[in-house]
C-alpha cells in the first residue's frame, strides 16, 4: 500500500484554507500533502489596498506559513512553479520536481495590463506585499521630495488611479486616510494633492445599486477624489496616463501612476491546461476540470459557473469564493482517497463590502444595503473572519482587525 501524494500549489486564500482543513481531516498515515509556495508567508491578498496606501505596514498584511500548517502532517517547500505537467502528473519547481496523486491548483491572481502600451513599465500594479510596499515607499518618497525641493512640481502630489472597480475604489478610500496624515508630517497643503481615478466604463461598480455608487463618489469626491467616468486609458508613458476624451487623447500627469483596472488567474494556467482564458479554466460542479479527475483548480484560476443558459457566466474571483473552495476541496480530497462521491460545491454568497478607509464603506451583506460605519465594522468582521477561518484563534487575535 502507498501513501497517495496531494499536492497543493500556491498558499493563498484557497490554497492555505484547502491545507489546514485537510490537516485537521486526515492522519499523517492517510497520505503525504505537500504545499508549495513561493514565499513562506502567507499575505491577505484583500489587504493590499491598505499596504499600498501605507495605512497598514507590510508587517500586518502577511504571517508565517509555518504558523498555520501541521508540519507532522504537511510538508511546505518554498519553491516557484515552473511548469504542471498534467499527463505525466508531475509539477516542476524551483526547487525540485515533485510527483502528485492529487493535485490543487490555487496559484492566484496577477495584474493583467490588456497590452497597453507602457502600462508595465510606467505604473505600478497590486500585485502582492512587495508591490504594494512599494507604492507606499514611492507616494511618501513623493511628498518627502516636495517638501524639501526648493523648485516645487506639483505632479508629486498627484496621484492617478486607473479603474474604478472594488480595488480601485477601495484604494482610494485607503488614500483619502493616509492623505492628510502625509500632510501634516510633511507640511504640505491637502489643497495641493490631486487624487485622480480614470475609468473606461460609463457605470462604475455595476453590481451595486444607484444608491451605493452615488454613496462611495460624494464620500471620495468629498474628500478631493477627481472622477473621469467613461475615460478608458490607452497608454502610460512617464508623465502619466493617457486617456480617450472623446475622439481625442489627453495626457495626465502625475507622479505617481497605479493601474488597479485588471486582474486574471497565473501566467502558468494558460501553459498547464487548455481552455484558460485570462488564467481561468471552467471547473466541474466539484472543482475538478474535465477530463483531469484528479486535478482541482480553485481561487483565482478557477471559473465556477453561476446561472443557466445564456445566462451562465462565471461568479467574480473573490477570496470569500476561495476560500469556501478550499474547504470543499479539502473535503473532497479526503472522499477521492476513499473513494466516495465528491458531491458538488456550492457557492454561499453572503456579500460583499467595499471599505471606503477605515472609517467607512458600502456593501450588500444578506441582502442588505449598508453603508459607513456599519459597513465598516462588516469589513473589519469579514477580514478578521478570513485570518480566524485558516489560522483559528491565535491567528486572529494576532492578525484580526479589531476596533
Ligand atoms: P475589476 O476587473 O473588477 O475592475 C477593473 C475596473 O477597471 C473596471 O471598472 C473596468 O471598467 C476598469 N478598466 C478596465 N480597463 C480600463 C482602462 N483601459 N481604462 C480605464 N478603466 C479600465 O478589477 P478589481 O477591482 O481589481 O477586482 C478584481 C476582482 O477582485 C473582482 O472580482 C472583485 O470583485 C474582487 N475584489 C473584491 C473586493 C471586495 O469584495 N471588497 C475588493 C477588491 C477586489
Amino acid at each position: 500500500f502507498e501513501r497517495k501524494k496531494v499536492v497543493v500549489l500556491g498558499a493563498g486564500y484557497a490554497g492555505l484554507q484547502t491545507i489546514t482543513k485537510l490537516q485537521k481531516k486526515v492522519s499523517a498515515q492517510d497520505c503525504d500533502i505537500t504545499l508549495i509556495n513561493k514565499n513562506d508567508y502567507h499575505y491577505e491578498a484583500t489587504w493590499l489596498h491598505e499596504a499600498s496606501a501605507g495605512t497598514l505596514k507590510t508587517q500586518d498584511v502577511l504571517y508565517p506559513i509555518a504558523s498555520v500548517v501541521d508540519a507532522s502532517k504537511v510538508d511546505f517547500v518554498k519553491a516557484e512553479v515552473t511548469k504542471i505537467n498534467r499527463d505525466e502528473k508531475t509539477v516542476e519547481t524551483t526547487n525540485g520536481i515533485f510527483h502528485f496523486d492529487i493535485l490543487v491548483v490555487a496559484l492566484g491572481f496577477e495584474s493583467e495590463t490588456f497590452g497597453i502600451s507602457g502600462m508595465k513599465e510606467h505604473a505600478f500594479q497590486i500585485e502582492n506585499v512587495n508591490t504594494s510596499r512599494r507604492i507606499a515607499k514611492h507616494i511618501e518618497e513623493r511628498f518627502s521630495h516636495y517638501a524639501q525641493s526648493t523648485e516645487k512640481d506639483d505632479k508629486d502630489l498627484a496621484i492617478l488611479v486607473g479603474g474604478a472597480g472594488f480595488t480601485g475604489i477601495e484604494l482610494l478610500g485607503e488614500l483619502t486616510d493616509r492623505v492628510p496624515e502625509l500632510c501634516k508630517k510633511y507640511g504640505v497643503d491637502p489643497a495641493k494633492v490631486k487624487l485622480t481615478c480614470v475609468e473606461a466604463a460609463p457605470k462604475m461598480l455595476p453590481m451595486f445599486s444607484d444608491e451605493l455608487v452615488n454613496y462611495v463618489v460624494e464620500y471620495l469626491e468629498a474628500r478631493g477624489v477627481e472622477f473621469k467616468i467613461a475615460t478608458p486609458i490607452v497608454a502610460a508613458n512617464k508623465h502619466g496616463f493617457v486617456v480617450k476624451n472623446g475622439e481625442q487623447e489627453e495626457q495626465l500627469y502625475a507622479n505617481t501612476v497605479i493601474w488597479a483596472a485588471g486582474v486574471r488567474g497565473s501566467k502558468l494556467m494558460e501553459e498547464s491546461f487548455e481552455g484558460v482564458k485570462r488564467g481561468r479554466i471552467v471547473v466541474r460542479e466539484d472543482n475538478r476540470i474535465d477530463g483531469y479527475d484528479d486535478i482541482f483548480v480553485i481561487g483565482d484560476c478557477s471559473a465556477v459557473m453561476a446561472g443557466e443558459g445564456d445566462n451562465k457566466r462565471p461568479y467574480p474571483t473573490t477570496a470569500q469564493i476561495a476560500m469556501q473552495q478550499g474547504e470543499f476541496t479539502a473535503d473532497a480530497i479526503v472522499k477521492l482517497l476513499n473513494n466516495q462521491p465528491l458531491g458538488k460545491f456550492v457557492y454561499n454568497e453572503r456579500g460583499t463590502v467595499a471599505s471606503l478607509g477605515a472609517h467607512d464603506g458600502v456593501g450588500v451583506v444578506m441582502g442588505k444595503e449598508i453603508t459607513g460605519k456599519k459597513a465598516a465594522f462588516m469589513k473589519k468582521v469579514i477580514d478578521t473572519r478570513a485570518v480566524f477561518k485558516i489560522g483559528g484563534t491565535g491567528l486572529a487575535l494576532k492578525k484580526g482587525k479589531f476596533l
